[in-house]
Order: structure tokens, then sequence, then C-alpha cells
């Protein structure tokens, strides 16, 4: 198995994307930390659903826009597997206004989450990324940080955000072998799309050129590869998963 011993974190993962490259890496036979905020339940089905696939996980609870939360999900890693090989920062949240609306607390509550929470968990993690035998830093961005979205100021540029900050990072962890790069999903079917009137999701489709949402397999199958040996070359990229939105 491809991901055999290794530990990989990924923030956000009781449900939706971080789910499935949960159980992806499960499954790839990586000992997985599933992180959440509030999906307890979920998050025990997950590492319900890696043992009975042959791997090994557990959870641990943690806002990740939380320091001293994220203190505590270090440990709770290092305790059950040691030192993180791969970390996924995958949580994310979105609070959509038209941006005239849009109040300081909705664009601040998406930056603290987005992109504090991968500051957080970036840093907290970052002495285990640099001394794993090649760690991998996964974030996951969107497509609207590269095309922005009606009522998506804060989310658009926090997802924009990810592209420079995992630039950087890969700069700076490259000389001790390890990388980062961004995956950029477009539309998925996941929670997060529930509150997106039909219509609208209609209008969303016929702009795909494959004609259909991603699912959250499309995704985790690209955050597999990253995260993998096969990967090894592979730093500093953005990797569009849309559908063909940017053509
Ligand atoms: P989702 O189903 O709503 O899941 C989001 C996850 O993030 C939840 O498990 C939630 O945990 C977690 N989370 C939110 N705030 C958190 C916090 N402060 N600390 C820790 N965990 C937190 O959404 P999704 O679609 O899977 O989204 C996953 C990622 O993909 C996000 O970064 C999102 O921006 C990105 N993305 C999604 C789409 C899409 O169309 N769905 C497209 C492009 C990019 P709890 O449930 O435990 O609270």
């Amino acid at each position: 198995m491809s991901m055999d011993g290794r530990t990989c974190v990924i923030t956000g993962s009781a449900k939706g994307i971080g789910r499935g490259i949960a159980e992806y890496l499960g499954e790839e036979g990586a000992n997985v930390v599933i992180n959440y905020r509030s999906s307890e339940g979920e998050a025990y089905e997950a590492v319900d659903a890696i043992e009975s696939a042959g791997g090994s996980a557990v959870t641990a609870q943690a806002d990740v826009s939380d320091r001293a939360a994220v203190e505590n999900m270090v440990e709770v890693c290092h305790e059950a597997f040691g030192p993180a090989d791969v970390l996924v920062n995958n949580a994310g949240i979105t609070a959509d206004k038209q941006f005239t609306e849009m109040s300081p607390e909705e664009w601040n509550r998406v930056m603290d989450v987005n992109l504090g929470g991968m500051f957080n968990c970036t840093q907290l993690f970052y002495d285990d990324l640099w001394n794993a035998q090649e760690g991998r830093l996964i974030n996951i961005s969107s497509v609207v940080g590269k095309q922005g979205n009606y009522g998506q100021a804060n989310y658009a540029a926090a997802k924009s955000g990810m592209f420079g900050f995992t630039r950087t990072i890969a700069l700076e962890l490259a000389k001790g072998g390890s990388t980062a790069n961004c995956v950029a999903p477009g539309f998925t079917a996941t929670d997060m799309l529930e509150s997106v009137p039909d219509k609208v999701l209609d209008r969303i489709i016929a702009g795909i050129p494959l004609e259909r949402l991603a699912e959250v397999e499309d995704i985790a199958s690209v955050v597999r590869f990253l995260a993998s040996e096969d990967s090894s070359y592979v730093t500093g990229e953005v990797i569009d998963v849309n559908g063909g939105m940017d053509l």
C-alpha cells in the first residue's frame, strides 16, 4: 500500500471532501488523524470506516482557528502515531453575502478559519513535515480563489491567499526534501453546497464542461497522489480539479 505507516492529519475530515481524503489515505495504509470541530458522531464513523478497511485512525477535536486547540491536536497525533508526515489543510467555511452587505464579522470569521486555521496547523506541524522523509503539505483551496464568485468576496480572498502561502511554504520546505501543493476543487457535492438554491446549481452545472458537480472521490484521488511518493518532484503547484471550468 502506497501510504503504509505514513501519518496523515486531515483537518475537517469528519465529512465531505476531508472525509473522502481520510478514507482514501486510510485504505492505502496510512495512520489517519480525523480532525473535527462539531461533527463528533461522523468523526467516529470515519474512524470505524478506516479501521474496517484495515487502516488506523484516531479523532482529534479542535477548532483550527484556536491555536491552543491545534496544539492539543498535535499532542493527540504524536501520542497516537508519532510525528505527522502529511498535513491536509481542508477545514473551511463560507459566510456568503453581497460585498456591500458583508459585515466585518463575516469577513473575519472566514479569514480566521480558512487562512488562520491553515497558519496554525501548518506552523504547529511544520517541524514534523520538515523532519519527515518527504513530508507533504496539501492545502484545499477552490476554483473560487481563481475566478471569484458573486457573494463570496471573503471566501475568494481566503482561497486566493492559499495560493501564495503554498508557494512560499514550498520554497521554505524544499531544502528539507518536503513539498507543499494546493488542490483547487470546483463545485463539489457536499453539505457546503446545501444552501445553494437548485436554480443557481443548475446554472453552475451548465457552466462546467464535464456537465456535473465533482464527487468527493474526484478530489480525494488527486490528494492521494499528492500525498504519495509518486509526487516527489511536484511542489508549489495549484492543481485544478474542476471539470474544465478554466477552459
Ligand atoms: P463541508 O462538508 O461543509 O465540510 C467542511 C468541514 O470543515 C467540516 O467537516 C467542518 O467540521 C470543518 N470545519 C469547519 N470549520 C472548522 C474549524 N473551525 N475547525 C475545524 N474544522 C472545521 O465542506 P466541504 O465541501 O467538504 O469542504 C472542504 C474544503 O473544500 C473546504 O476548505 C472548502 O472550502 C473546499 N471546497 C469545497 C467546495 C465545494 O463545492 N464543496 C469547492 C471548492 C473547495 P465540523 O463538521 O466538525 O464542524
